[in-house]
Formats: structure tokens, C-alpha cells, sequence
């Protein structure tokens, strides 16, 4: 499985990983191969309460939890997840994100089961076609760990039949014929979980289409199976560039060696990696979490894009934060580290209003003469307008014409 591209930074280390830990604990049996084997990991997933109890001697709240939403929503813990689990603490952030708890099964009042209104934006069973220039494309709607905070359990829960054949072709074809579409976002379900023949034949009739000028790929594949992640899925993906990643770690605790090396294996074959989080109370709601989790991202290549206000979806009240949490977050974030570790801090609206990002107020005031800031250490600082306030370019008449001309390519 080495690289050929580049070596993976040394990840040795006189103790043994967690995983490592946890799979001799939970797993002894288990052979390397079969470890290493993202199928055997599919086919030991972890769906019921006789099977994880198993494994994790559960809190009752846990036990009801698991019990109370069998009928709600999915269970799956990957056997590599499930070893990262504290067995001790009920408040460990990956036993929060993959074991369900009792108040997951309440609905509160407000929250939707289609938190994002998606389905009023949703031209083909496949497509959802909320803003101007790009579009999700919803590729299958199963995962390696079902997580507890999923926004789209609508889809994840099952019932939902298997995409076919020809609705795929109906979404390809519904980009193909909106040429305002330049950017697909492909995400599900965990579209890794894809086999290569099938993933390649959504990669490759997007990319031939000429106004898609770029493809994302969301995955939790780097977090919870980062076996997945072969050199032969990283050099597919690259076949089809520009192909960014996507995925979705939400605690440092999530960054193990294993997880890394998924990661920079894309990275190394030359696939970007960004990462969105979601703020979940009591998880990762304290800006040291999130300043570590940034931080251990930018070490391993991996570039911080979001961080979620967590959306109104049916049972999550319990890990929603205050708004003021992220923002205070942000405040502790920005200044203090490197501009690369602070994500943006996006609330998706409720009913289908779209993402709008949020950062702390460093305007004091705003004059004629000149605006009055705060800095992140709270000194005030003036910025003087200028004489001249003509923004228009001149230039840029030639330039869109040139640039037609060029192609992209031929620049
Ligand atoms: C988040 C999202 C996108 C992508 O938004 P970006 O801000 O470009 O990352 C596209 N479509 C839908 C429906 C989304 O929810
Ligand atoms: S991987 Fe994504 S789609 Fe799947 S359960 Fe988690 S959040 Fe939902």
C-alpha cells in the first residue's frame, strides 16, 4: 500500500495507538489483513444492541437510546470506530457521535425532519440545486458510521430505495443540461463507500461535461475507515482533478495515525483535503477543542473549511449550541493562531435559506473618514478611507475577452 507519490511523514511512536488499543481490547482476533480490509471492516459494522453490547458496557441512557431509535434511524459502527471508544466515559466525543442516547428518539418543537429544506430545491431524486452555480449530488444513501448528529437521516435512515442506474443518469444528465453548474458537490450517504467501477462511472461523464470545471467529494471514509482510502481510490480521484475531499472529523481525538495517513495518502497524489466540523455541545463546544482539532488538521495537511452551527434535524436539540458559543470560539481563534486554523462559522438557515457564515463584530465604528476597529486583543485601531472611491476596472472589458480566447488551458 506505499505511495508512490511521496512518503507519509513518520507517525512512529513509543506507545501504542488508540486504535491500536482499542483493537487489541475489542478485536484480538482480528488478523491484520482483515483489519486492514475496508470490506471486513463493512461486513463486522456494529448494528444492533446485542452486538454493541458486546462491546461497550452501556449506560441506561445509552441502552434506551439504542433501543428508542432503531426504528428512527440507522446504527453503524465501524469495528475501527468503535476501538477509538473511551470505554470508561460516556461523554467521549466518538461514543457521542456513534452511540445513540435517549433524547436522540425526542423531536422537539422546531426541529424538521428536512432541516434544510431540501426537498422543495430537489429537481431529481439525485440532485439538490439550492444556489446559483453548484449542486449536491446524492449518490447513495449509506455510511460506515451512522452518526448521531446526521442532518440528513431523512435519507440515512433507509427506506429510501438504492439509487438505480438510470436515476444516477438522470442527475448526470440534469447537470449536463444546466450550464450555470460549474462546481458538483457528490455526497450521500459516504460516497467512498462506492466500489471504484461504480464512483468512476459518476467521475468520469461529470468531468467529460465541459462547464463542470470542478467536483467535491463529502466523506466520513478518512474518519471512521480510513482503510477505504487506498492508493488505488487516491490515484482514481486524481485521474478526474480538479477533485476535492471533503470530510468531516470533529474531534482531535479523530486524527489518529491511521486517519492521517488516509488523508495525506490524498493529499500526496495530489487530491486536497478540507474538512468541515460541526460545534456539538459538550463534544467539541470549547475553543481549545477546536483550536487542537484545526491544528492537529493543518499537521496532517488537511485544511479547515467549516465549522457547523449543528442544523434543526429531528432529535438533536441536546447537542445544539447557543449561537454566542461559535462566535466566542471564533473570537478565540482569530489573531491568536494562524489565519489557515480558522474555518468559517456557517449556519445553514432553517427551511432552505442557505449557509450564511457569522465571525465576531471588529467594527466599532464605521465613519466618512474613517472606520474604527478592535483588534483580537481588544486595542482599537482607526483605518483611514481613501480620496478616490471609483472601484470599477477598466481593464477587465479586455481581460473577458482575452480570457475567452485563451480558454482556460491556453492561459
Ligand atoms: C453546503 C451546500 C453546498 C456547498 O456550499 P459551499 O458553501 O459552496 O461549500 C451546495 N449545495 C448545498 C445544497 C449545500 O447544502
Ligand atoms: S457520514 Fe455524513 S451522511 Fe453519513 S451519517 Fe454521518 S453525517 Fe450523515
Amino acid at each position: 500500500m506505499d505511495s508512490s507519490v511521496g512518503a507519509t511523514a513518520p507517525l512512529s511512536s513509543p506507545r501504542p495507538s488508540l486504535s491500536a488499543e482499542g483493537r487489541a481490547r475489542l478485536f484480538p482476533s482480528a488478523t491484520d489483513a482483515e483489519w486492514t480490509d475496508w470490506r471486513w471492516q463493512q461486513r463486522h459494522s456494529v448494528r444492533n444492541l446485542e452486538q454493541l453490547e458486546r462491546y461497550v458496557r452501556l449506560t441506561p441512557e445509552e441502552r434506551a437510546g439504542v433501543q428508542e431509535t432503531s426504528s428512527l434511524f440507522r446504527m453503524g459502527i465501524s469495528p475501527y470506530y468503535l476501538s477509538l471508544i473511551d470505554p470508561e466515559h460516556a461523554l467521549c466525543p466518538v461514543r457521542m457521535q456513534s452511540i445513540p442516547v435517549r433524547a436522540e428518539a425526542r423531536v422537539r418543537p422546531g426541529e424538521l425532519e428536512d432541516p434544510l429544506g431540501e426537498d422543495k430545491t430537489r429537481p431529481e431524486e439525485c440532485i439538490v440545486h439550492k444556489y446559483p452555480d453548484r449542486v449536491l449530488f446524492l449518490a447513495l444513501d449509506t455510511c460506515s458510521v451512522y452518526c448521531r448528529h446526521c442532518t440528513r437521516r431523512r435519507i440515512t435512515k433507509g427506506g429510501e430505495a438504492e439509487l438505480t442506474k438510470d436515476q444516477m443518469r438522470r442527475g448526470i444528465d440534469y447537470v449536463r443540461n444546466h450550464p450555470e453548474v460549474r462546481d458538483v458537490l457528490i455526497s450521500g450517504g459516504d460516497p467512498f463507500l462506492l466500489s471504484e467501477e461504480r464512483l468512476e462511472s459518476l467521475l468520469a461523464p461529470l468531468s467529460e461535461i465541459p462547464h463542470v470545471e470542478m467536483i467535491r467529494i463529502g466523506t466520513r471514509v478518512p474518519v471512521v475507515l480510513p482503510m477505504r482510502v487506498t492508493d488505488s481510490l487516491a490515484r482514481l480521484l486524481r485521474r478526474y482533478a480538479p477533485v476535492y475531499v471533503i470530510t468531516h472529523f470533529n474531534h482531535p481525538k479523530e486524527v489518529t495515525p491511521e486517519a492521517r495517513e488516509a488523508c495525506e495518502r490524498l493529499v500526496d497524489h495530489g487530491v486536497p483535503v478540507e474538512n468541515q466540523a460541526v460545534l456539538m455541545r459538550q463534544l467539541n463546544s470549547d475553543a481549545r477543542i477546536i483550536k487542537e482539532l484545526s491544528h492537529v488538521l493543518l499537521r496532517s495537511r488537511v485544511r479547515p473549511y467549516y465549522l457547523h452551527q449543528m442544523d434543526v434535524a429531528e432529535g438533536c436539540e441536546h447537542l445544539r449550541t447557543p449561537i454566542a458559543k461559535g462566535l466566542e470560539i471564533l473570537e478565540q481563534l482569530r489573531g491568536h493562531t494562524s489565519g489557515l486554523a480558522v474555518p468559517h462559522l456557517a449556519v445553514d438557515l432553517p427551511g432552505g435559506g442557505g449557509k450564511v457564515t457569522l465571525q465576531p463584530d471588529y467594527v466599532i465604528e464605521r465613519g466618512e473618514r474613517e472606520t474604527l476597529f478592535r483588534n483580537y486583543k481588544g486595542q482599537t485601531y482607526a483605518y483611514p478611507e481613501p480620496e478616490e472611491t471609483d472601484c470599477s476596472c477598466p481593464y477587465d472589458e479586455v481581460w473577458q475577452a482575452r480570457s475567452r480566447e485563451l480558454g482556460f488551458r491556453g492561459r
